[in-house]
């Protein structure tokens, strides 16, 4: 099978998978939405998850018509209609073998046409459980290049940055930029030239044994992944600032990485024609993933992505 649907809780194949050309989130982006991974087809962090698909929701005053107890028992059938038929993909990274993202939607569903909100009623809830495409392994050994787009008179993201929100031509276009110069992620620079966050991502620099990331009022949203870190950096003794996060000073760090769902913990070698560092990941990057694969577990669970 490889890829679950369900529509307003009813399971569908994917191959016959539909929403109504007047639903909201079709026509306006009128939607919240959440990618949950698992570990061992279990879902991960799901409580952090529902919270923040709970604030998005209410920051867009759209309402999620289901409890968590529900989505969660409707995210296990999803997973388990997701089961089987993987392909092998030797570059893949072992512990993503076999797993699924798992995507919850919530649009604010279909009405008369009209930007009104109140035009629509009945929220609708996707939930697609896909095969986990995260990156190669070979990423996580050598890092990944970045790009950064925006700053000064550069273009502006519209809505609200700590709501995960259907809205996304702003990131899709950075993204086509990232990919124009073959970098792996588009950093987002505000107007002021300080570096918020990737397009999917949160943004972190190691200067002189302290690891630094954009505070949540820096305009991002709040990365579950990105939180585990600040906790596992914590507890590893690893001083942790949040503090705004110029270019320029990204680009003259020891170290940098992202976080995200997906990637865990990815190392960042360039930014712009700028490397990082040495231009290979560095080792308080590889003290976090490890400690983060640790706690995560899945396939080969505890053990340190290899690297060199
Ligand atoms: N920032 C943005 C804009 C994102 O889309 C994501 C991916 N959800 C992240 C940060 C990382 O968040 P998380 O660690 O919860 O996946």
């Amino acid at each position: 099978m490889t890829i679950g649907v369900s529509i307003d809780g009813v399971l569908v194949p994917a191959g016959e998978a539909r929403v109504p050309v007047f639903d909201r989130g079709f026509l306006y982006g009128d939607s919240v939405y959440e990618v949950i991974r698992t570990y061992g087809l279990a879902p991960f962090a799901t409580t952090p998850h529902l919270d923040r698909l709970a604030a998005s929701a209410e920051r867009t005053a759209l309402r999620i018509p289901w409890s968590d107890a529900r989505m969660e028992e409707e995210i296990g059938r999803v997973v388990q209609a997701s089961r089987g038929g993987d392909e092998d993909d030797p570059e893949g990274a072992p512990w993503n073998r076999g797993e699924r993202s798992i995507r919850v939607v919530v649009t604010r569903g279909s009405g008369e046409m009209g930007l009104d909100p109140g035009l629509a009623s009945d929220p609708m809830v996707v939930l697609l459980a896909l095969p986990l495409r995260g990156p190669p392994l070979s990423a996580y050994r050598k890092g990944v290049p970045t790009w950064p787009v925006g700053g000064p008179g550069g273009p502006r993201r519209g809505g609200d940055p700590s709501a995960k929100t259907g809205e996304h031509l702003f990131h899709v276009l950075a993204v086509r930029e990232a990919r124009a110069h073959d970098a792996h992620e588009a950093l987002l620079v505000d107007g002021s030239g300080y570096v918020t966050e990737g397009a999917s991502s949160n943004v972190f620099a190691v200067r002189g044994g302290v690891l630094e990331t954009p505070p949540l009022g820096a305009g991002i949203l709040a990365g579950v992944t990105r939180a585990l870190v600040v906790g596992i950096a914590r507890d590893l003794g690893i001083p942790v600032q949040e503090r705004p996060l110029p270019l320029s000073a990204l680009e003259g760090a020891d170290e940098a990485f992202l976080t995200s769902t997906v990637r865990e913990v990815l190392p960042v070698v360039r930014v712009g024609d700028r490397a990082i560092g040495r231009g290979e990941p560095g080792p308080v990057t590889g003290r976090l993933h490890a400690a983060f694969r640790e706690r995560a577990g899945g396939h080969e669970s505890g053990k340190a992505p290899p690297r060199g």
